[in-house]
């Protein structure tokens, strides 16, 4: 998947997309990343990309023109899927990284300041929030997009880092506490369940935590999950003991 960014901070993202898994990704040709300083295509002799509010108000806007001239030279005639990061967009969640993951081309636009010139919009495909809370530009929410996407895309991960088994999939449940060596660490012990090669005793046990920690952490998620008539008795002797309707 080719990947252009457009922002007035392209060093903000040279750290993040080299390293790690997003870096191996992309040193094995499954990702591509090109950011492009928005300010590189501003007409104006002081390089400026931003202006006052027409009718008033705080902070600057960011201009329509340098955003244009800049998406028709990064997208050219290419299929390109134009994406804003914005706190008013539809609010990034699994569904929304797998359906991102199946397209070839992201373009994707940071914003910052007070905001973007509206007819701006008028270009993109899609406005995405990564949570209802203000950031001061849209750099870090596109890389979080990035890097939620990515998890989807086929090969990013090793196999061991599977997307199956997580918090919010398959059965919309939070994850199950995970531990590694040594068994006993200062005094804490490993649960007994997890050193005894029983899978199913395991499978069990993991299945019941993942319901007690969405209980206590995330209750909303258990109205949508899929849970069978084990897991709901469970949860129902679980309630009834520790007094939770
Ligand atoms: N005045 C805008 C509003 O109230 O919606 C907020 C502008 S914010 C200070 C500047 C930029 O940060 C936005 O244009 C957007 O690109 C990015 N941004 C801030 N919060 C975000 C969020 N929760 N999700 C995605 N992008 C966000």
């Amino acid at each position: 998947m080719k990947i252009d960014i457009l922002t007035l901070f392209p060093e903000m993202f040279e750290n993040v997309l080299s390293s790690s898994i997003l870096g191996r990704a992309e040193s094995k040709g499954i990702l591509e990343f090109h950011t492009h300083n928005i300010r590189d295509y501003s007409l104006n002799k002081h390089r400026n990309a931003d202006d006052y509010p027409f009718g008033g108000g705080a902070g600057m806007v960011m201009m329509a023109q340098p955003i244009f001239d800049c998406i028709e030279h990064v997208k050219g005639n290419s299929s390109a899927r134009c994406i804003m990061m914005s706190p008013r967009g539809r609010v990034l969640s699994p569904e929304i990284a797998m359906e991102l993951a199946k397209e070839e081309h992201l373009l994707i636009l940071a914003g910052h300041y007070e905001g973007i010139d509206e007819r701006v919009m008028e270009l993109m495909d899609d406005e995405i929030s990564i949570g209802d809370y203000v950031l001061t530009g849209g750099e870090l929410p596109a890389m979080v997009l990035i890097d939620c996407v990515s998890r989807f895309i086929p090969n990013v991960l090793g196999s061991a880092d599977s997307t199956e088994d997580e918090s919010f999939s398959g059965q919309g449940l939070l994850e199950y506490p995970q531990y590694t060596r040594p068994s006993s660490f200062r005094g804490r012990d490993v649960p007994e369940v997890l050193l005894n090669g029983n899978h199913a005793e395991i499978k069990r046990w993991r299945r019941e935590q993942s319901l007690l920690k969405t209980l206590r952490m995330r209750p909303d998620l258990l109205e949508r999950a899929s849970l069978d008539e084990k897991d709901k008795k469970f949860l129902e002797s679980v309630k009834s003991t520790q007094n939770i309707s």
